[in-house]
């Protein structure tokens, strides 16, 4: 059986660096908001290229505290209008709505899969007020001209960077492109805790001192309480964990990326498309989408044949009854993916002969 992502596996190799530094956690008795946070803050926003880095809960709280910050700076109000790609994971859309901001889906490019320049260029008006980019399975959306045209109308861009962290755009690290950026440290992403994570980082420091309260009960100095927080903090042991991983998270990136690049050489079943890779912009395939007209017939296959996969996403979150009063936007790319995407594993530790065994497996699958 290969598994789709071997968490056990994966943390294995920093072994036993994590194991001792859980243990010196336990032992110096400090759990929250110490040295270790401070040091991973550091050492993150060091590595994003960005002036600040505020650890948190995790990487839906991230993207919450970000627009819930731009509020109480009046820098967006309720029912702000938000441009959000419609194949995204749902939680950046429940931070969009929580804070009672509204989003707008955007189909997203059949071939990247992603809303990009085009995308954006094309959807912005005068009620859009920000837009939160997605740098899905890993692949950057961000462009310069984006950015350019959004700032000559005063629109703010957000980045959801939960797939992406390492990606680059020329020389720059997602999480550095836009006004602000929301990281999640999910167990499975490419910088995975043994736990629940998250960080904003952003350059602006007025942004970054409002997010550093509401983050701590929007405390400014121990018990005064300027503004109305929440509790979203990254613990010391995740921190202390998040600091080892941190120094492998380009090594373990170079080996997705070879994995992929193999996968896109031979893979060649024509009833499989397999996503683009431009040499050129660093994808850290956080996952390697293939499509497939017969998507559930293909996974049922390679279940068949000890290959484990998974759907990324089933339903998009205006189809989600959660959201049924956008149930009719009519959103045919993001609608096609979620019926024909398929993550096949794709992970630092999947070795050679699996790579080899999963190609000969796809290549070999007939489609009806
Ligand atoms: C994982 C993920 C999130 C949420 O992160 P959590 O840490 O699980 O809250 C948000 N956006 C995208 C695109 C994700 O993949």
């Amino acid at each position: 059986m290969i598994p789709y992502l071997p968490l056990k596996e994966i943390n294995a190799q920093y072994e036993p660096q994590l194991s001792e530094a859980a243990k010196r956690i336990i032992e110096n008795g400090w759990y929250i908001l110490g040295e270790e946070c401070r040091c991973f803050e550091q050492e993150y926003a060091t590595y994003i290229g960005c002036g600040h880095c505020i650890s948190c809960g995790n990487g839906y709280d991230a993207l919450w505290l970000i627009f819930n910050a731009y509020i109480q700076l009046g820098r967006l109000k309720k029912g702000d209008r938000i441009l959000v790609p419609a194949n995204t994971f749902i939680a950046s859309v429940l931070a969009i709505t929580h804070n009672g901001l509204h989003p707008v889906f955007v189909d997203p490019d059949a071939d990247s899969y992603l809303m990009g320049e085009k995308e954006v260029l094309a959807a912005i008006d005068k009620e859009i007020k920000a837009v939160l980019l997605v740098h899905l399975y890993g692949q950057n959306s961000y462009s310069d001209r984006m950015n350019e045209e959004c700032k000559r109308r005063g629109i703010l861009i957000i980045e959801d960077n939960a797939q992406a962290h390492g990606a680059l755009y020329g020389n720059r690290r997602t999480g550095a492109l836009g006004d602000a950026a929301a990281h999640s440290f999910y167990p499975g992403k490419n910088l995975g805790a043994l736990g629940d994570g998250g960080a904003i980082t952003t350059s602006d420091e007025q942004l970054a001192q409002c997010i550093r309260e509401l983050h701590n009960y929007g405390c400014s100095i121990k018990y005064k309480h300027d503004r109305i927080g929440v509790n979203s903090r990254l613990d010391e042991i995740q921190a202390a964990i998040l600091r080892i991983k941190l120094k492998h998270l380009d090594t373990d990136n170079d080996k997705r990326r070879e994995i992929a690049k193999r996968y896109i050489a031979e893979i060649n079943n024509p009833a499989i498309k397999l996503p683009h890779y431009e040499e050129h912009c660093s994808h850290v395939f956080h996952i390697f989408p293939i499509m497939s007209e017969q998507r559930d017939k293909l996974a049922e296959y390679l279940a068949s044949q000890g290959i484990q996969t998974q759907i990324h996403y089933p339903i998009p979150p205006h189809k989600q009854l959660c959201y049924q009063e956008h149930g009719n936007t009519s959103l045919p790319v993001a609608e096609k993916l979620s019926a024909q995407e398929l993550s096949i594993p794709c992970h630092p530790t999947l070795g050679s002969d699996e790579v080899t065994y999963i190609i000969n497996a796809i290549n070999s699958w007939r489609a009806e």
